[in-house]
C-alpha cells in the first residue's frame, strides 16, 4: 500500500519544501537534500506509486511516457548531456530504497566513482 504521509507525497502536497528544477502535469525535479555528487537531483511521478515496477504495472501509458520525458526535460535543464551523468533508482528492500514514493536519481556534474 502507498504512504501517503512519505517525505515526497509530503513535497508533492507543498507541506515540506523542495529546491525545485522543474515541474509538469506528469513528474516534479527537485534537489537531493543529502547529495551524493555534485549535481544530485530527483525526479518523482506526481500519481501514488511506490517503486519503478508499481509505476510501470499501475499508471496510464501517458503518464509513464510523461514521467520520462520530464526526467529528459531535466537532464536538459542541467545540462548534462555533454558531460555525462547517471541514472538510479533503487528499489525495495535489496535495493536499499529509502522513501517509498518511485523517484530517479540523477546524479552528474563530476566524475563518479564505481557504481557500488
Ligand atoms: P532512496 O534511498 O533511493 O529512497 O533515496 C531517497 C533520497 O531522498 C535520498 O538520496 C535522500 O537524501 C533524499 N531525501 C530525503 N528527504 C529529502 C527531502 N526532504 N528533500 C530532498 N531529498 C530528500
Amino acid at each position: 500500500m502507498y504512504d501517503d504521509n512519505n517525505v515526497f507525497a509530503k513535497i508533492l502536497k507543498d507541506a515540506i519544501p523542495c529546491k525545485k528544477v522543474y515541474e509538469d502535469d506528469f513528474a516534479l525535479s527537485f534537489y537531493d537534500a543529502f547529495p551524493k555528487a555534485q549535481t544530485h537531483v530527483l525526479v518523482i511521478p506526481k500519481g501514488p506509486y511506490i517503486s519503478y515496477c508499481h509505476f510501470l504495472e499501475n499508471a496510464q501509458e501517458e503518464d509513464i511516457l510523461g514521467f520520462y520525458k520530464a526526467l529528459k526535460k531535466t537532464v536538459d535543464i542541467l545540462n548534462l548531456k555533454g558531460s555525462g551523468f547517471r541514472l538510479i533508482s533503487n528499489s525495495g528492500i535489496n535495493g536499499s530504497q529509502e522513501v517509498p514514493h518511485f523517484h530517479v536519481h540523477i546524479l552528474g556534474g563530476e566524475k563518479l566513482k564505481p557504481m557500488i
